[in-house]
């Protein structure tokens, strides 16, 4: 998606240990607009795929999925790493190691929201090493509910999460791919130039 990539290519910055601050527009501060193009660029790719529901982690994941849940007219479930007090009863819960933080988050999602009856599109601010990915493909799987795929906005195409999915025949749909983030730069990868 050229007008993503041109975003991350202007704001984002390379930290070290290949991490890409991208706060001025998704993990912080929210560009409205672009996070708008995003939801409908998920939905033009999923629109056939009888998806009933998107299921997101909070935090960031929540803009793009609730755009892309708006433009699809559906609803938008986010799946917790903290104990809520509300939220108490029929838990449906996978273990996350978080790449960023390198702590190991329980996830959950009330079973009143995601159940057997729901074909899910996953969706996710970044994709590195898989973890997140997997632990809401663990809670979709928990629950009985079909997964039709997985919206990412940024996947870091030199770690091993997009190739572990596919390979596990999961359709991974990522809006930019980053090849390296060698020396400071952000390069793309070619399949992304859409
Ligand atoms: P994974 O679970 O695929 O290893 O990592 C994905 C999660 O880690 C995302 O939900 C995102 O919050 C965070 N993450 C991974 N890599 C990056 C990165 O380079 N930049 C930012 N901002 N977050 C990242």
């Amino acid at each position: 998606m050229k007008q993503l990539r041109e975003k991350i290519a202007s704001e984002g910055r390379v930290l070290s240990g290949e991490v890409l601050k991208v706060d001025s527009f998704l993990n912080h501060q929210i560009d409205p607009k672009l996070m708008q193009a995003i939801g409908e660029e998920f939905s033009r790719r999923f629109k056939n795929d009888g998806v009933t529901k998107i299921l997101t982690i909070e935090s960031s994941g929540i803009a793009p999925a609730a755009m892309a849940g708006l433009t699809m007219g559906i609803p938008v479930v986010f799946a917790r790493k903290r104990a809520s007090l509300t939220l108490t009863e029929g838990l449906i819960s996978s273990e996350v190691k978080s790449f960023t933080k390198q702590t190991v988050n329980t996830i959950s999602v009330s079973g009143d929201y995601v159940t057997a009856d729901d074909t899910l599109l996953i969706i996710d601010d970044f994709l590195a090493n898989g973890q997140a990915a997997l632990g809401l493909l663990d809670i979709s799987g928990q629950a009985g509910a079909k997964v039709a795929g997985i919206g990412i906005v940024i996947e870091k195409g030199f770690q091993n999460g997009g190739k572990l999915l596919r390979e596990q025949g999961v359709r991974v749909e990522s809006l930019a791919i980053i090849e390296s983030l060698a020396d400071g730069k952000v390069a793309f990868r070619e399949e992304s130039e859409v």
